[in-house]
């Protein structure tokens, strides 16, 4: 944990208890927990309308809540206090900014409304566009637009920074850069509360990932904690020639291509019998591979189960 940056809220950053949302008779967001610690990275990882931008658009004090006690760096964001929208940086989905002005200009512009700015072309180098600071809004590409909304945000200094789904649409080279500039965030001592739906984005930058799937968290902890989920499983994969089949016994489902699979908590035992039957029957375990779950398993069995609950 990095250092508190000596302002109100102490060593908490973000605070909610039995969070909810409804929009008419849909509940969006139902019953969330969870706490952010200052310095922290922390990635709230979901499917497409599981209440990602809901909740963060609580926090950021844009949505009224319908239940719940949120804090976020000492203050209920409901209130929309000064100070506090002062001391956070938001980069919302989508964003508009004056088309004809320059990079710098804009910049220069939100810099202004904050009673401690950082400095502009401070700004402009950590995002990566200070090729570009002369060049007007509307001669710039798409993955550099983002980047202006992420200088804007951190235009005035913030202690916390919102980035809602910061690189949907971005190639790999620009997703690579915008990590580089939320790495250099954290290094700077920010506590950045992001969402996304990419699983690799979670686990590269966070240092904890809550999953939220259908309004409610159903996993948290560190990327690497969150794949072993504190449990002794092991996943085994293999694939097999078109309608040769495993003893059913095993346990294990095919997937897609020929593919075949199966999580367990006795891989000795589902090897050995495994390999004894593909011995027997003469037939190669092609790509045979043995490994723990990884984070992107642990999010599609965990999404896909609130998935089948919520059908039932
Ligand atoms: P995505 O990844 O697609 O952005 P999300 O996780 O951010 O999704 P939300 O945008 O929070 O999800 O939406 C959660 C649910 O609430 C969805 O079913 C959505 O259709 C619904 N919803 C969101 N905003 C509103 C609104 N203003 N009025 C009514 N329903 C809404």
């Amino acid at each position: 944990m990095t250092a508190a940056n000596g302002a109100a809220g102490g060593d908490v950053a973000i605070e909610v208890r039995g969070l909810r949302k409804s929009y008419g008779s849909l509940e969006a967001v139902r019953g969330i927990d969870l706490r952010v610690e200052r310095g922290e990275i922390f990635a709230m990882l979901g499917p497409n309308g599981a209440g990602k931008t809901t909740t963060v658009e609580i926090l950021e004090g844009y949505r009224s809540r319908s239940a719940g006690e949120v804090r976020v760096l000492g203050h209920d964001p409901a209130r929309r206090e000064r100070d506090l929208m002062s001391r956070m940086g938001i980069v919302l989905q989508q964003s508009g900014v004056q088309q004809y002005l320059t990079v710098r200009e804009v910049v220069s512009m939100y810099a202004g409304y904050y009673p401690h700015p950082r400095d502009v072309d401070e700004v402009i180098a950590l995002v990566g566009l200070a090729d570009a600071a002369d060049r007007r809004i509307l001669q710039l590409s798409g993955g550099q637009h983002r980047r202006v909304d992420v200088a804007l945000a951190l235009a005035g200094d913030p202690e916390l920074l919102f980035l809602d789904e910061p690189t949907t649409g971005f190639d790999p080279s620009a997703r690579r850069q915008a990590w580089e500039t939320v790495r250099s965030l954290a290094g700077l001592g920010k506590t950045v509360f992001l969402t996304t739906h990419f699983m690799d984005e979670a686990q590269t930058l966070a240092n904890r990932v809550a999953i939220i799937a259908r309004g409610q968290i159903v996993a948290t902890g560190s990327p690497n904690t969150l794949g072993a989920r504190g449990s002794q499983a092991t996943i085994i994969r293999f694939s097999l020639p078109s309608g040769v089949v495993p003893p059913e016994a095993l346990g294990i489902k095919p997937m897609q291509g020929g593919a075949w699979r199966v999580e367990t908590e006795g891989p000795t035992r589902v090897l050995h019998e495994l390999t004894g039957w593909a011995v027997a029957a003469g037939v190669e375990l092609v790509g045979l591979e043995v490994s723990r779950p990884s984070l992107e398993d642990v999010y599609l069995a965990l999404t896909s189960e609130e998935a089948e609950e919520g059908a039932a």
